[in-house]
């Protein structure tokens, strides 16, 4: 083990920020209490802030896959078809988690790296019938693509009746994706990504459409379902025992957010994210990418290395964490995160780290050059975030 400082650069779970750290150490509440009315209270109006809604947004204590089954299982029947846009881990987990219930799916296939076009989508929907709802991983984290949801959400409307389901888990709170501006139907995101708290907590939004589907729903369910529950969330409780202490810790760091401001917000991750592909870039490796999401950063490593033996080095040697790739890309990628309360100076320590690491692998590496990059777009406007 490491004496030194660590530090926690990965696609999630991020680091906590201290308020939110510290609300946690204090004397437990009880969530049938009036305090906690109070603060959930705040927590739904802060949460519909930053998913752009009017819809409740409802709190779920499970990781985010589970907002994923919630979904599916509350707003499609037994027989209805899905259409699942793929493209990476995330992407695809939609369609596993449909065809876990015995449902239909046909996949819109998507190169790993490569984010759907809409007439892909308007494709595969002009040629199944009667689609109950399209899903898509907004930003992909395994890969770093983000997705067209606006145009995707058009397509949708256009050619069927399909909801939109969107996974927002490295999406809401990053960069924008206003929900009921866009015409998205299900949005769903997780505590331990852009809101900076420990996991245990997903959330789920749904539109109007989406609950008249509600009413029609036939699948088996019983802890998540969402409509006990938006019952019990309006009146500012939760159906079961919620992760209380993850919804304290989520009421900070929300306020921290509403301090910072929805643009500025979204700027300070899209500085974050141009710092870090600059950076990568600079070191020779190339994006995977083609168009990246502002949430994580993912680079092929040249075929000479490792991308395991990378986050090894970087971890181990030089405290940083941060995450290799997934699936067929387990040893191929490295994936930098900066999604949540990080600011240009953690780009920094992450390029630094990756220059030493690399150059532990035996690669030519002028010192430097990734982190000069990174400075080249932080500028010099001081501290920023
Ligand atoms: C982290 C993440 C998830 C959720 O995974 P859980 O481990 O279930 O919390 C889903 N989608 C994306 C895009 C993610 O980044």
């Amino acid at each position: 083990m490491m004496a030194g400082k660590r530090h926690l650069l990965a696609p999630g779970p991020t680091p906590v920020p201290e308020a939110a750290r510290l609300v946690m150490a204090r004397e437990l509440i009880h969530h049938r209490g009036p305090e906690f009315k109070v603060i959930f209270e705040e927590v739904r109006a802060r949460l519909q802030w930053i998913f752009e809604t009017e819809s409740d947004v409802l709190s779920l204590t499970c990781s985010g896959t589970g907002a994923f089954e919630a979904a599916m299982i509350n707003f499609t029947r037994r027989d209805s078809t899905i259409v699942s846009i793929g493209g990476g881990k995330f992407g695809e987990r939609w369609a596993e988690v449909a065809r876990a219930y015995g449902m239909k799916v046909v996949e819109v296939p998507v190169t790993w790296g490569e984010s759907v076009t809409p007439d892909a989508l308007a494709a595969v929907l002009e040629s199944t019938p009667e689609v109950a709802m399209v899903t898509v991983s907004a930003s992909e984290t395994s890969t770093g693509a983000w997705h067209p949801i606006e145009a995707l959400a058009q397509v949708v409307r256009d050619h069927s009746e399909a909801l939109f389901a969107v996974d927002g888990i490295t999406a809401v709170g990053v960069q924008p994706i206003p929900m009921d501006a866009w015409g998205i139907d299900v949005l769903v995101s997780g505590s331990q990504k852009a809101f900076g708290v420990p996991p245990g907590l997903a959330f789920v939004a749904a539109s109007e459409r989406a609950w008249e589907r509600y009413a029609q729903s036939d699948h088996p369910r019983y802890y998540f379902d969402l409509g006990r529950e938006r019952d019990a969330q309006r009146r500012q409780q939760t159906a079961f025992t919620p992760a209380i202490s993850v919804i304290l810790a989520l009421n900070e760091a929300l306020k921290l957010m509403e301090e910072e401001g929805r643009e500025a917000l979204y700027a300070r991750h899209e500085r974050n994210a141009r710092a870090a592909r600059a950076g990568v870039e600079a070191l020779g490796l190339q994006l995977f990418a083609r168009s990246p999401a502002n949430s994580v950063t993912a680079a092929l490593v040249p075929e000479s290395v490792s991308g395991k033996a990378v986050v090894r080095a970087m971890r181990e040697s030089y405290g940083v964490t941060i995450a290799g790739g997934q699936g067929d890309y387990a040893d191929r990628l490295v994936r930098i995160g900066h999604i949540g309360f990080f600011d240009g100076s953690d780009m920094l320590i992450a390029m630094s780290a990756l220059e030493r690491a690399l150059a532990d692998q035996g690669l030519d590496i002028p010192f430097g050059s990734g982190v000069a990059a990174v400075q080249g777009v932080l500028g010099a406007a001081g501290r920023v975030g």
